[in-house]
């Protein structure tokens, strides 16, 4: 889907905070980032399951077609956190992912006490 003028003006480079065509620049990038955690417990049932079956690349066969198949992986949002970024700062060195995603939502990591707000 492409943008119209005034979508396109809302959206700003997360690295360099300009316009996502400043300095004449004709291509820029969308990003769609989630973030994961693993679901220890998932991890466990899948692997006690397979276990349980024996093993291997049989025990790991039947633990999914007899098991319930959890999932070993969720998301940590609700939906992917979108991003934008310029031609310069994508072929530049861009700042670490994680900084980036934090910025862009600065109240999902809220409740984390060693956060530096400070930059
Ligand atoms: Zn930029």
């Amino acid at each position: 889907m492409g943008f119209k003028r005034e979508d396109l003006g809302n959206h700003k480079c997360c690295v360099c905070h300009q316009g996502v065509a400043h300095g004449g620049g004709i291509t820029f990038y969308r990003l769609s980032v989630e973030r994961f955690m693993l679901d220890v417990q998932g991890i466990r049932q899948t692997a006690g399951l397979e276990m349980h079956f024996g093993g291997g690349q049989a025990g790991a066969v039947l633990a999914n077609i007899m098991g319930a198949d959890p999932d070993i992986a969720q998301p940590l949002t609700d939906k992917p956190i979108t991003l934008f970024m310029c031609e310069d700062c994508a072929c530049m060195k861009p700042k670490p992912l994680a900084l980036l995603v934090e910025e862009a939502c600065p109240t999902d990591d809220s409740n984390d006490e060693a956060k530096d707000h400070t930059g």
